[in-house]
């Protein structure tokens, strides 16, 4: 695995040698610019900081909790995300995840730890864990988006990755358009915990690309608690405004 890493790193390098294109755009940069990102795309992420959602971490306008966390109790601890699904964000992580832009993993992953290691979650936790892809998908796709995130995550924190400790057990359909409780529904036992004694972890930090209602974290840590996790928190890359 870590030698796998090591070539894929090795590969991103030599199609995409840092510092000289952006990442998002392709225009040329200097090589001083951070995350291999253009000033121009830097300026449409619309960072989440601590005006927030204390549950979910979704970006509020105003006070401490959102309207969908009043009413509901996550099974997770705390969730966090990098930045508003939205605008341009919306058409990068959706190249990310359909249109083969895999290599963008290293960009949004590495800008997820530095926010990651502002919240103190890296000191708080002893496990990286992504959230799965069916195998049927993984297979069409020929990557799973969050594990590529974890994996860099991963080697920008130094905390350990367990890949394969979550398994979707069947396919899921697309929670866009459904209401709560259809996504709870149809999230319903789609997980199970692998090799759960080998995991022996206390905190795990979960990662995923899109927190939208929390259906999908919500059950994996529902089932990393049953295996005996103490805390899990949430981490992902973009989430919806209050919805
Ligand atoms: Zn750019
Ligand atoms: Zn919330």
């Amino acid at each position: 695995m870590v030698i796998l890493s090591k070539v894929w790193e090795g590969f991103l390098d030599l199609l995409y040698p840092e510092g000289i294109y952006c990442y998002l755009c392709g225009r040329k940069i200097h090589d001083t610019h951070t995350y291999g990102i253009c000033p121009g795309c830097l300026g449409d992420f619309v960072l989440i900081g601590d005006k927030s959602c204390r549950m979910c971490g979704k970006h509020l306008d105003s006070g401490d909790i959102c309207s969908d966390c009043r009413g509901f109790r996550h099974s997770f601890d705390r969730a966090y995300s990098l930045c508003v699904y939205d605008g341009r964000v919306k058409e990068w992580i959706y190249s990310f995840k359909y249109a083969d832009r895999s290599y963008l993993a290293r960009p949004f992953g590495r800008m997820m730890a530095d926010r990651i290691r502002e919240t103190g979650l890296d000191r708080e936790t002893d496990c990286i864990v992504p959230v799965p892809l069916y195998r049927k998908k993984l297979r069409q796709r020929g990557y799973n988006q969050s594990g590529l995130l974890a994996e860099v995550i991963k080697r920008e924190l130094d905390i350990r990755n367990a890949p394969y400790a979550l398994q979707r057990k069947r396919n899921t359909p697309p929670l866009s358009g459904l209401s709560r409780l259809q996504r709870l529904e149809t999230m319903e036992g789609a997980f199970e915990l692998k090799r759960v004694r080998r995991l022996a972890v206390k905190n795990v930090l979960l990662i995923d690309d899109i927190y939208t209602t929390g259906s999908t974290v919500n059950q994996c840590a529902r089932v990393l608690k049953a295996g005996g996790v103490a805390r899990v928190y949430v981490f992902t890359l973009a989430s919806g405004r209050d919805i």
